[in-house]
């Protein structure tokens, strides 16, 4: 489960995220809906331990990111910028973040499996197309086969195949009793693939609840 309480983040005196709390419950995909600039990255960021709140707390299960035991058989994440060496190989990417957490090798070949990389294993990242690392991003998320998955725009880049794959396996794994949110800044699409939404403008949560119901608002 993911509790975020009171999470407050400025920029430069000017808050990106303000006052904001919700909680994301198991066995449901949650999106995490808003436009541009909204504060849905930065919400992430701090929850992943990669930035500081000035305020309020974000946890995982009950604890601070940094305070997990083991982070990646605890929460997978997808975000911005966070690819890997360009000159590397998709399958030795892995490989080296599986032996870092001590996550069995053959884990490896499944994830590839599940995205659908498994043709494409043996090539080096800097031949793959958009599409292709948002795949391998999502693969290195769910290596530790993690209680909770974080995916900043997971279907970014992603062709209509693509994008069905990601939505299925995002499915089965909320089915499965884990706990699932994506972000995203279009609703419509996301529609598709979550049960319920957390609506985020300026900095302010401006809705919580089903997606049915929200959706059938507009
Ligand atoms: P979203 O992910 O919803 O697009 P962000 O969390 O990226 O929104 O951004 C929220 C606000 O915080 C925006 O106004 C953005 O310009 C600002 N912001 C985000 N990161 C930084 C940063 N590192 N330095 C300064 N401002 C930032
Ligand atoms: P410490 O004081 O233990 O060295 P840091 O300097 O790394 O901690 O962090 C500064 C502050 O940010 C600490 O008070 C820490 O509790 C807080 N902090 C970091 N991550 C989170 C989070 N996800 N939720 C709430 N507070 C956090």
């Amino acid at each position: 489960m993911i509790e975020i309480t009171r999470l407050t983040k400025r920029y430069g005196g000017k808050p990106a995220v303000d006052d904001v709390s919700f909680t994301v419950r198991p066995g449901r995909v949650t999106g995490f809906l808003g436009p541009n600039g909204a504060g849905k990255s930065t919400t992430l960021r701090v929850l992943l331990g990669l930035d500081r709140p000035d305020g309020g707390t974000a946890l995982i299960g009950g604890r601070r990111y940094r305070d997990l035991r083991h982070p990646l058989r605890t929460v997978g994440a997808l975000l911005d910028g966070a690819g890997p060496v360009p000159e590397r190989r998709a399958v030795d990417h892995l490989t080296w973040i599986a032996q870092s957490n001590r996550i069995p090798r053959r884990r490896v070949h499944e994830v590839l499996e599940l995205v659908g990389l498994t043709g494409a294993a043996r090539q080096r990242v800097k031949g793959y197309s958009l599409g292709m690392r948002q795949r391998l991003g999502i693969a290195a998320a769910l290596l530790g086969d993690p209680e909770v998955l974080v995916l900043d725009e997971p279907v970014n880049g992603l062709d209509p195949e693509g994008v069905r794959r990601v939505r299925d396996l995002l499915r089965e794994y909320a089915a499965s009793g884990r706990t699932v949110l994506l972000s995203s800044h279009l609703m419509a699409e996301t529609a598709e693939t979550a049960d319920d939404a957390i609506v985020i403008a300026r900095g302010r949560i401006v809705a919580h609840g089903p997606l049915a119901g929200l959706s059938a608002g507009h």
